[in-house]
């Protein structure tokens, strides 16, 4: 059975329960659903953040921080292929929060 806690006197009380047991006050039910708000800002979100990910792999990886080496040794494919594959995917996540938002 799932359990939460009263927001009035901190006991755990059953999930379903509209009111607490304990202190009689009345427990608003909480449906945390990720669809209903905000659909689409996580995937925008990550896929911002993939994007930069992926400038910071190339950023790196192409030797631009010259002055700043990266203790292990970036293979030229990881530069050629990973990063722009990370920045399409993160690229494609953001326009699919586009969308989901817009459709919303
Ligand atoms: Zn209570």
């Amino acid at each position: 059975m799932q359990m939460r806690q009263c927001a009035f006197c901190g006991k755990r009380i059953a999930a379903h329960l509209n009111q607490c047991p304990f202190c009689r006050e009345m427990v608003p039910q909480v449906h945390l659903s990720r669809a209903s708000s905000g659909a689409g800002r996580t995937q925008i979100r990550r896929g911002l953040l993939y994007m930069l990910l992926a400038g910071v792999i190339y950023y790196f990886g192409a030797g631009y921080a010259k002055p700043l080496e990266v203790p292990i040794a970036i293979q030229p494919a990881v530069v050629n292929y990973l990063a722009p594959l990370v920045f399409l995917g993160g690229l494609g996540l953001t326009l699919y929060g586009l969308i989901l938002k817009a459709k919303s």
